[in-house]
């Protein structure tokens, strides 16, 4: 089966939609789209027919072009079913392990909360390729507004889970503040060093830095890595406790 062809679409001030679409069937969807306008002529431009939503989590900056989305083309919108009383047009609830299919392509839908209590993943397997929203981000991850830190490392233990190969699509570019913040915890290890260089480079030429993959996320994001002893060191708490490094690290990036 052909990998979804997916293009990245920059939304307001750095917020990140994807077109996905299926080769096979023609069917395409937009994730998390904050507004309409240019979804809506990213998708004209490549000709392709928008006939999903998809929404990782309710905030407005990933779901305000839900409506006119689907007034122009039609389309269904799917979104998590905890949060079905907080998404903009849902037509379609997903949960935790369920299918959702794009034409040929399949995701693993994978409920992961802490961020918001209703936060899903898209994980198209098949195309090495994961739709995350606001919980894992480019060496970084979302704020716990809704959620503790045992529930958002829980959800950050499931990602961590998949495939190396796996590429990661978030929801938002901050990927340079994340590195300069990373390094505050981490400062021993060459392969975050080595990254931040590229990253920079990436975004001195106006570049995005994403897709990044699970295995780059791994070897270098301290969110992923609160049971590595050298973070626990660095941080100054015993690595036994890996929730504990976790809100620890969270804490400090919340007022880096
Ligand atoms: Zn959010």
């Amino acid at each position: 089966m052909p990998a979804l062809d997916i293009e990245l679409v920059p939304l307001l001030k750095d917020n990140y939609a994807y077109l996905l679409r299926d080769p096979a069937s023609g069917a395409t969807g937009v994730v998390d789209p904050s507004e309409a306008g240019p979804v809506l002529a990213a998708a004209a431009a490549k000709g392709w027919q928008i006939t999903h939503v998809l929404n990782t989590h309710h905030h407005w900056d990933h779901t305000g072009g839900n409506l006119e989305i689907q007034r122009a083309t039609g389309c269904t919108v799917v979104g998590p079913a905890p949060d079905r009383d907080r998404v903009p047009g849902i037509d379609m609830a997903v949960d935790e392990g369920e299918r959702f299919r794009l034409g040929a392509a399949e995701a693993e839908i994978i409920f992961i909360p802490g961020h918001t209590r209703g936060h899903i993943a898209f994980w198209f397997e098949a195309s090495r390729a994961l739709f995350c929203g606001d919980t894992l981000f480019a060496l970084g991850c979302g704020r716990m507004f809704e959620g503790t830190p045992a529930q958002m490392w829980s959800s950050l233990g499931k990602l961590r889970r998949l495939p190396g190969e796996t590429r990661v699509f978030c929801g938002h570019e901050y990927t340079q503040a994340n590195a300069r913040f990373a390094r505050t915890v981490d400062p021993g290890n060459a392969a975050l060093a080595a990254r931040a260089e590229r990253i920079d480079a990436l975004r001195a030429e106006g570049k995005p830095t994403i897709p990044s993959t699970m295995a780059e996320e791994c070897a270098t994001n301290p969110f992923l890595r609160a049971d590595d002893p050298a973070i626990a060191a660095a941080v100054g708490l015993p690595a036994t406790d890996p929730v504990a490094v976790f809100a620890e690290i969270r804490r400090r990036k919340d007022n880096f």
